[in-house]
């Protein structure tokens, strides 16, 4: 049970003695050696197939990433392989996955270092910062972990972490609560194995001391945490402000000849705009998103094509966009202009790089 010790969690604090970092370090590696899960991304240095894999886990769960990862590095074991690739190819690989600006950075920052670092991955955090999709964390991820260099990272995991092991008020939109946290999180960086202990960190996050009911009794850190001490460690930090959803209509068409479907690149206000998509159009109301669809097809295929009633209604969110919408079927497909769209074959569809609005209209329409 955790023992009750409430002035331990504001006011001033005393700095703790270099032991005891020294002590936590040392239980978390030891735990760390005994329980590390066995993810593709641990058996390598290789800091080409380490910065794909921080690039992935960005935003998305690891169970999600397992299988994609694996299907890349299958794709282009190596950064010369995924430079020399055409964009669709990677896209492809990436459908489903989400954020599909990560994988058009992945690819221009290959075509940057093949071109400028003779296809080898830097090893100083300012030539890694300066390509694309590169920020503040991923660089300390790929120096720590395949160079071996003393970066600490911060993401939410080990910021709950660090937060209740010290007993700090606060969240990370607030500068001085994100200050304390990395100054004890430098204190306890090993700087000897920098890669692992920032591992461990995140999987003790992601394992043991959960976001709600955290697993203290099995924890490796439980006799110095201050949180814990405290008695109530999910009260450290306090969570971020949520960001409010907004609500959104979708107008689709559905343009047919024969077994194929015609797709665009983008959605719609520059949504998705990497993937292929049924074209569609977003509104204040359904009836203006069909509205400015209608609009949009004619300035697309120079014609005056009609929508007919909805054949399919669904429900999709796309980050902090809640979206309903429907697909109306489209007459007079055979006029359309060769350039304006791409036609798909539908039962091809699922191989190509659709977004997973596309692929669930699909499964809609094919039902
Ligand atoms: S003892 Fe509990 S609160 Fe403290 S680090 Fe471990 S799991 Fe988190």
């Amino acid at each position: 049970m955790p023992r009750k010790n409430p002035g331990m969690a504001g006011g001033r604090r005393e700095t703790p003695p270099a032991s005891f970092y020294g002590a936590l370090r040392g239980a978390l590696r030891a735990w760390f050696r005994a329980h590390a899960r066995p993810l593709p991304w641990r058996e390598t240095r290789d800091p080409y197939a380490i910065w794909v894999s921080e690039v992935m886990l960005q935003q998305t769960q690891i169970a999600t990433v397992i299988p994609y990862y694996v299907r890349f590095l299958e794709a282009f074991p190596t950064l010369t392989h995924l430079a020399n690739a055409p964009r669709e190819r990677l896209l492809e690989l990436w459908s489903g996955l989400g954020y599909y600006r990560r994988a058009r950075y992945l690819h221009q920052a290959a075509q940057h270092l093949r071109e400028k670092f003779a296809g080898r991955i830097p090893s100083d955090y300012v030539s890694l910062r300066a390509l694309p999709g590169i920020g503040d964390y991923t660089a300390k991820a790929v120096l720590s972990i395949a160079f071996h260099q003393p970066y600490a990272v911060l993401d939410g995991n080990v910021a709950r972490v660090v937060a209740r092991l010290f007993a700090l008020r606060g969240n990370l939109h607030q500068p001085q609560f994100r200050r304390a946290v990395e100054g004890e999180l430098t204190q306890l960086l090993s700087r000897r194995l920098p890669g692992d202990f920032n591992q461990a960190m995140m999987e003790l996050g992601q394992t043991i001391c959960l976001p709600r009911a955290p697993r203290c009794p099995v924890c490796p850190l439980r006799k110095r945490c201050r949180g814990f001490d405290s008695g109530d460690p999910e009260s450290f930090p306090l969570p971020l402000p949520r960001r409010t959803t907004e609500s959104h209509y979708l107008a689709v068409a559905l343009l047919r000849r024969g077994p194929r479907v015609a797709l665009v690149r983008g959605l719609d206000e520059g949504v998705l705009a990497d993937l292929w998509n049924f074209p569609a159009a977003f509104g204040p109301s359904l009836m203006e998103a069909r509205e400015r669809l209608r609009e949009k097809l004619h300035l697309l295929t120079h014609l005056a094509l009609s929508l007919g009633e909805p054949v399919a209604d669904f429900r999709h969110s796309i980050t902090f966009r809640s979206i309903r919408g429907s697909v109306y079927p489209v007459e007079g497909c055979r006029g359309i202009p060769r350039e304006a769209v791409r036609w798909f074959d539908l039962t091809g569809l699922p191989q190509a790089a659709i977004s997973q609005l596309a692929r669930k209209i699909v499964q809609k329409i094919s039902g």
